[in-house]
């Protein structure tokens, strides 16, 4: 019988982190065989079930992700733009499948990171939920049914501990309408007004972020016209459909040739 694919996961101490451990320990379809967290981190040398405050998973938890890397067949990754930079470069190295969730990485981080995948697997989704990437699809049609008479704006909110505006979602949401408008995103956006902003330049993409409480991530995308308007929204309500498509990705990752893919690939939409 062939071995399941061992899994390592990165920002393990953190929400997605810990939803992950639980998740693929329990999947039956990989192993969990590494958990990396900062350095220095109090978590490091114990096993990560117990510290999560559990049963023993038989891992124990390290700082230094090389080291865990070179026993994976893929890292999930869902920790800070900076991390995610690093760990793409050591996860090519290891040749493990990388796939990353983390959002806010700018240019420069997304340019690194498209070096690593010369050399591996990498799938990168702002939002890995079937759901969400169903609404992305939604979104590209609607907007390439509707002329710039219909306004885009998207709202969305999450919990207050996010720490970037507009959320990865929101972004992915705001390219869809772009391409099926055929503009650009960059020269169309428009984000968090506040004062007197003038009226709404034709063809604009609107963003706007709430921030509070527990929200898992809600996200609506609004075609406004004169005397109507369509509202498309998607309504997480658990880390648990992004810690699902992760895994999937994983897995699909292992019969992939290198190079850069998004849930679109995973899901085959
Ligand atoms: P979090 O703050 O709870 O967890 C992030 C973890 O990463 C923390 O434990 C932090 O210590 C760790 N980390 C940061 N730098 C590290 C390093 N150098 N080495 C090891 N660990 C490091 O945040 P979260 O809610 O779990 O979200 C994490 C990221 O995932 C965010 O960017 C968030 O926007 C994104 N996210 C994406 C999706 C998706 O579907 N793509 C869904 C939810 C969250």
């Amino acid at each position: 019988m062939t071995e399941l694919p061992g899994i390592v996961i990165t920002g393990a101490s953190g929400r997605m982190g810990q939803m992950l451990i639980r998740l693929v320990s329990a999947s039956g379809k990989a192993r969990l065989v590494g958990c990396v967290v900062r350095e220095g981190h109090p978590w490091v040398g114990r096993d990560v079930g117990a510290a999560m405050g559990g049963a023993p998973l038989g891992v124990a938890v390290t700082d230094d992700p090389l080291q865990a890397f070179a026993r994976a067949q893929a890292v999930i990754d869902f920790s800070s733009p900076s991390a995610t930079v690093e760990f793409a470069g050591l996860a090519a190295q290891a040749r493990a499948v990388h796939v990353i969730g983390t959002t806010g990485l700018e240019s420069d981080h997304l340019h690194k990171i498209s070096w690593a995948a010369h050399h591996a697997v990498i799938i990168r989704a702002g939002n890995m939920s079937l759901g969400v990437n169903l609404l992305v699809r939604l979104t590209r049609k609607v907007a390439q049914a509707l002329d710039a008479d219909w306004d885009v704006e998207i709202v969305e909110a999450h919990h207050r501990m996010k720490v970037d505006a507009p959320s990865g979602t929101a972004l992915m949401l705001g390219q869809a309408a772009a391409d099926g408008r055929g503009i650009d995103l960059d020269s169309a956006r428009v984000s968090g007004r506040d004062g007197i902003t003038g009226a709404r330049d034709r063809g604009s993409i609107g963003f706007a972020a709430i921030r509070g409480g527990d929200v898992v991530g809600e996200h609506d995308v609004i075609f406004a016209a004169d005397g109507e308007r369509i509202v498309l929204r998607h309504i997480a309500t658990d880390r648990a459909i992004f810690a699902r498509g992760a895994l999937r990705a994983a897995l699909w990752g292992q019969s992939a040739k290198p190079g850069q893919y998004d849930m679109m690939d995973v899901l085959g939409l």
